[in-house]
């Protein structure tokens, strides 16, 4: 009888690949985990008890096919694992490395609930399509036949291009307008570099403009060219332009100099990696070395800018948030590497002002933990006489992200919005009741994550091919 590959749970312990030590990667902003090797790889899918009914996949937004592509690669069987892989997402190897696969594959994994510890997917999954890169298997985007129609893209972000991977393979002309000089979203100017190496989003934005995707950058829709333009060029529209609008701090002294928000600081950063002159990173605006740093928010953004400030070389990072540590949004993996490399987290904390111009600190209010409100979530309350200052010569504001007033800033009341902002579009297509505007990602959900913008991508894209077969077949019956 053949040997059984799978079900090794019980005597194969987890184990991630290789983490860099604290010291060592705190200096730099490559990545903090190694690859791992083919046979550690295939020994820790072997782990997996290829489930009848897989949470992890259910519980996956682009329901991968994660017991299948587990057992090839425990098999040895890598290129396999790598076509199935890549059938059902676009970007696999960027989702392996940044989902947060404790909320979503892993954390719902069966022999996790049982006590053996999680199957790494996310770890597996990356190491996949790496290795169908470095082996030459990630093929050029033929399209099956060239067509007529056109679409255009507005936001170059995981999103946007989920979608013209999906439009190009069927053959669909591809515009991507951005305002930024590079495309990536959120994955090449907001994500740093230890946690998801630009290379690696290149390698994707190079692998669709050679498919003839074209990108027209440093084009701010709205400014540069009108919505309504790019309508009456394309057959359809996707709006995929993310969420970007910053949650302002109030109090007595918020407009200090050396108060900024998080997205410029990180940007900075992101574009010194990529080798760009930048005059307020020169300047020390937006650069935390030898500074005193204090970060405000508790999501995942929060968590890259301490982690930034770190490698930076501040010479402290406090990270303040108004919950504790069980009710903070961000991601409890993220909030340990970040206490490796030397974060002080203040918890139940509230910063109610700041002293000095430039800024000298942030006065603190401390806080409990009251009654649940209507979410069941306990709302933290002040306690009264407990304020004290923080020392802080940059405090960086990482408090989420809004939608901008998109009808407002493109002169279009017609398109449907939100009492939030977000853009109204219908679940599973994206189409919004605008005729032939579809939207994804951000701008629909808020503020989400890179593997429902890449589902919204997908399924926008599959609802135009679909509109536009039918639209043919009526052409063709007339
Ligand atoms: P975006 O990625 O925001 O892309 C939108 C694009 O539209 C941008 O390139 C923008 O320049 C362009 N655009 C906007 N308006 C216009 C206009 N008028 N004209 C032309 N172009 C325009 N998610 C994860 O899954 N894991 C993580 O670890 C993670 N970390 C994050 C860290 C940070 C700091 C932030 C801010 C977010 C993080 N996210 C993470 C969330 C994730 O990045 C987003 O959910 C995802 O990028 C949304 O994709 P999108 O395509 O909808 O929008
Ligand atoms: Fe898990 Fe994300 Fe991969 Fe789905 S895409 S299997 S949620 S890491
Ligand atoms: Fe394998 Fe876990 Fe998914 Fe079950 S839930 S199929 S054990 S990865």
């Amino acid at each position: 009888m053949a040997k059984q590959p799978m079900l090794k749970f019980v005597d194969v312990a987890r184990d991630m690949p290789v983490k860099r030590s604290a010291q060592e990667r705190s200096h730099d902003f490559d990545e903090i985990y190694a690859e791992y090797a083919d046979a550690k790889a295939a020994e820790q899918a072997s782990r997996c008890s290829q489930c009848g009914v897989p949470y992890c996949q259910s519980h996956c937004p682009l329901h991968n096919n994660i017991p299948d592509w587990l057992q090839m690669t425990a098999m040895g069987r890598l290129k396999e694992a790598y076509e199935l892989s890549q059938a059902t997402n676009t970007f696999p190897e960027i989702c392996g490395r940044i989902c947060p696969q404790d909320r979503l594959c892993e954390g719902n994994c069966v022999i996790e609930q049982s006590g053996h510890g999680t199957v790494t997917i996310g770890a597996v999954e990356k190491y996949i399509t790496d290795t169908a890169w470095e082996r030459g298997w990630v093929e050029e985007i033929v399209p099956r036949a060239e067509r007529g129609e056109s679409v255009g893209v507005i936001g170059a972000g995981p999103g946007g291009l989920a979608a013209a991977d999906v439009l190009r393979r069927a053959g669909v002309q591809v515009t991507v307008y951005d305002r930024h000089d590079r495309a990536g979203g959120l994955m090449t100017y907001g994500i740093p570099g230890f946690k998801l190496e630009k290379d690696v989003v290149m390698r994707r934005v190079e692998q669709l403009e050679r498919a003839g995707v074209k990108f027209v950058l440093n084009c701010n829709v709205g400014e540069d060219i009108s919505f309504q333009a790019i309508r009456g060029q394309h057959d359809a529209v996707l709006v995929a332009t993310g969420v970007y609008k910053t949650r302002d701090l109030g109090g007595p002294g918020a407009g200090a100099a050396g108060i900024v928000p998080a997205l410029d600081y990180l940007t900075a950063s992101n574009r010194i990696g990529f080798g760009d002159e930048v005059e307020e990173f020169d300047n020390g605006t937006l650069n935390a070395k030898g500074k005193k740093v204090v970060v405000i928010g508790g999501g995942d953004t929060a968590m890259d800018c301490v982690r930034t400030a770190i490698r930076q070389g501040a010479t402290s990072v406090k990270c303040l948030y108004r919950r504790d540590r069980a009710n903070m949004p961000g991601s409890q993996r993220e909030v340990a590497n970040a206490e490796e490399e030397g974060v002080k987290f203040v918890w139940l904390s509230n910063p109610k002002g700041f002293t000095g111009d430039p800024v000298t600190g942030v006065k603190v209010q401390k806080m409990r933990l009251g009654e649940p409100d209507a979410t069941g979530r306990q709302s933290p309350e002040p306690i009264e006489g407990s304020d004290y200052t923080e020392d802080a010569d940059l405090v960086i504001k990482a408090l989420g992200f809004e939608p901008e007033d998109l009808p407002a800033l493109w002169g279009e009341d017609a398109l449907p919005v939100t009492r939030w902002g977000t853009v109204l579009a219908e679940f599973n297509s994206g189409a919004t009741s605008l005729p032939d505007v579809y939207a994804a990602g951000d701008i629909v959900r808020g503020a989400s994550l890179v593997v429902w913008a890449i589902r919204d991508g997908r399924d926008a894209a599959n609802a135009m091919l679909k509109a536009f077969d039918e639209q043919g077949a009526q052409v063709a019956a007339e």
